[in-house]
């Protein structure tokens, strides 16, 4: 059963009533931090396995992700200081249009959690891509980045891991990976870019941008 109140929790229980059963969850949409809040420019934390409410703060990562329409979160932006980001390139290619089919070696893309993730190595050509992000909304500009990504990381079960990762899968990870880092997509930008758009960037400091998700701004 799930109930939606408001848009901003959804109750997904797995029994009649909370009171009678344990093994049901509360599931909470979280608020994204705008642009100018120092914890995204803070480089993130390891965690341990014993993180206080790990599984739980991993599935309202999700349901954040995926209720603002984005196709990865990292835990800064959702004001905690941790090595943790979640991604979901299928949403891409499920979106992709026809001529762009195929155009990518990761299709159909993967869906993945990743813990006290280091970068080991970046390989291949750099490409342009056209990136967004939920903690700078209405701006998007095209950022070079390597084609390939090599990272060591612990999964969701808690499993160490090294894998390479490439196409969009590479490229939404290499952006979750910079807000562990304390970087934003718009470091990469050419000075001038970056000159023209602090107006934009101010505003969203304010608050004033409009957005169809929760967030909270530093002012
Ligand atoms: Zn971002």
């Amino acid at each position: 059963m799930t109930i939606t109140q408001g848009g901003t929790f959804n109750f997904q229980l797995s029994c009649p009533s909370p009171y009678l059963c344990t093994n049901f969850s509360i599931i909470m949409i979280l608020p994204i931090v705008a642009y100018g809040a120092p914890v995204l420019r803070t480089v993130a934390k390891d965690i341990d396995a014993d993180y206080p409410g790990l599984a739980a703060l991993i599935e309202d990562m999700w349901e954040t992700m995926y209720a603002s329409n984005g196709v990865g979160l990292a835990a800064p932006q959702i004001n905690r200081d941790i090595r943790l980001f979640v991604m979901d390139s299928a949403q891409i290619f499920a979106n992709l249009d026809e001529e762009d089919k195929g155009r990518y070696p990761d299709d159909p893309g993967i869906k993945l959690v990743f813990i006290n993730a280091y970068v080991k190595s970046f390989g291949g050509e750099e490409w342009a891509y056209n990136e967004g992000c939920l903690s700078i909304p209405k701006i998007r500009e095209d950022i070079h980045r390597p084609e390939e990504v090599t990272l060591t990381y612990v999964d969701e079960n808690l499993q160490p891991q090294e894998k390479t990762f490439n196409g969009i899968t590479a490229r939404i990870i290499q952006h979750e990976y910079d807000h562990t880092e304390g970087k934003l997509f718009i470091d990469y930008l050419k000075p001038l870019k970056r000159k023209l758009m602090k107006g934009k960037l101010s505003d969203i400091t304010k608050g004033k941008v409009k957005v169809d998700y929760k967030m909270t701004f530093p002012k």
